[in-house]
């Protein structure tokens, strides 16, 4: 197995980054060089411009409007974008209901979604998750039922982050109540603008709002949304949640993070030292860096793996789980070495120093890492059953 990049490899890196250099708008840049927040407008203008370059969907087919790179490609192309800090677009849309759209829809929904994923026109949410269907998501209870040439939608979905904003939702639904769990589910495309969709923000201590309650009461849904088999929904979700899961690694953000930790560090001092060239300080931030690499090297494995065709498999959630491990540990070090600002808020603007400003709010945000995705406890089930051959509980 060959770890390094190839001549071509790096030349693609310094045109990726040279292209942000020049791309990135100057208010957009302000608030990546401090690592701050990016509203909704900020990343849908930041997608519309990667669109634009043609980089938007680096992992989509070339016949879908993709642009035909390589997996080490396209993986130096999200390290750059993370390094740099640049809004993170939605992956409801390119990354998860795109591809599905590819692998199970037909001709007639690809070409009527797909271009509209890509160009940022139309905003994506998920509906999988409901008040009593989490990690056991097959227990789903939202019913939709055929009349004619409709469905008909009742039902709750929860958590479903971004519903306050997007156009549309993909939604897991009960068609059939009479077979096993699994069985019955079908995978529906909904307009969230259809009479009896109701999105309800919910406050969060991080982000506000991040996710909503959506409520579906009486919903018609052409059947022409029905994406796959009728029943078939299982397939199609299951086909998703392996994209979701290679996406949260994270390992640009967590890197990006860690720079910044060193950057308080550095300017934090205590009996007029910087933090920074404190032993105890250091030897913490060094450990950190450590397993970050170990990380990366996992991930540089997959990706070696992926350039000879493998699909992603199991490994994809030791990927998920020390990735968001990581993260959630290198903000709690950026909390550690500030110390007391630590308790401020990122809208104590003029108070903390423009770097530390939104670390306390990413930090509360972060601890829902380890949960999205299929929580670490599910991962770990995974890891014990499928790569340690442990019986299943
Ligand atoms: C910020 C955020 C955003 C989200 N966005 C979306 C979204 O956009 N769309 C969407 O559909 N969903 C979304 N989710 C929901 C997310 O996918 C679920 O929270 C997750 O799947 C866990 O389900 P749950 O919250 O119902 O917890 P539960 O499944 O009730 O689990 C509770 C606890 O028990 C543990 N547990 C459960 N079963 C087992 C088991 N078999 N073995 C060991 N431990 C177990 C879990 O790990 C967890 O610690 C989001 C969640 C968060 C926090």
């Amino acid at each position: 197995m060959d770890l390094s990049f190839s001549p071509a490899d790096l030349a693609f890196r310094d045109e990726v980054r040279s292209w942000i250099g020049t791309s990135l708008p100057a208010d957009l840049r302000a608030v990546a060089e401090v690592d701050g927040h990016f509203e909704h407008a900020d990343v849908m203008r930041w997608h519309r411009l990667l669109a634009a370059k043609g980089w938007v969907a680096p992992h989509w087919p070339k016949a879908f409007g993709g642009p035909g790179l390589s997996p080490t490609q396209r993986f130096i192309l999200s390290e750059e974008l993370e390094l740099a800090g640049t809004p993170l677009l939605s992956p409801f849309g390119l990354s998860m209901v795109g591809p599905a759209i590819m692998q199970f829809g037909t001709p007639a929904q690809q070409e009527r979604f797909l271009p509209r994923i890509l160009a940022g026109e139309k905003v994506w949410c998920q509906g999988y998750s409901e008040p009593s269907a989490g990690s056991d998501l097959a227990s789903l209870r939202t019913t939709a039922t055929l009349d004619g040439d409709a469905f008909v939608v009742n039902g709750q979905k929860t958590w479903t982050t971004y519903a306050q904003y997007a156009d549309w939702i993909f939604a897991l639904v009960r068609t059939d109540p009479t077979v096993k769990k699994q069985a019955g589910i079908s995978f529906l495309l909904i307009d969230m603008k259809s009479p009896g969709v109701e999105a309800r923000p919910m406050l969060t201590i991080g982000h506000t709002p991040a996710f909503c309650d959506t409520f579906f009461e009486n919903v018609r849904v052409p059947r022409e949304n029905l994406i796959g088999p009728l029943h078939g929904g299982w397939t199609v979700a299951k086909a998703l949640l392996g994209h979701e899961r290679t996406l949260i690694a994270a390992v640009g953000h967590s890197q990006r993070a860690m720079r910044r930790v060193k950057r308080i560090a550095a300017s934090t001092t205590e009996h007029g030292r910087p933090l920074l060239d404190d032993p105890v300080w250091r030897a913490r931030i060094a450990r950190l860096e450590i397993k970050l690499q170990a990380l990366q090297m996992a991930n540089y494995r997959s990706l070696a793996g992926a350039a000879l065709g493998h699909a992603p498999g199991p490994e994809s959630s030791i990927l998920k789980l020390r990735g968001s491990e990581i993260l959630q540990q290198a903000f709690e070090l950026a909390m550690d070495v500030m110390g007391p600002d630590a308790v401020s808020w990122f809208n104590d603007v003029g108070v903390l120093p423009e770097l530390e400003q939104s670390v306390a709010p990413t930090y509360c945000y972060n601890r829902a890492t380890t949960i999205y995705g299929g929580s670490n406890e599910i991962q770990k089930n995974i890891i014990a059953k499928m790569i340690l051959g442990l019986p299943g509980t």
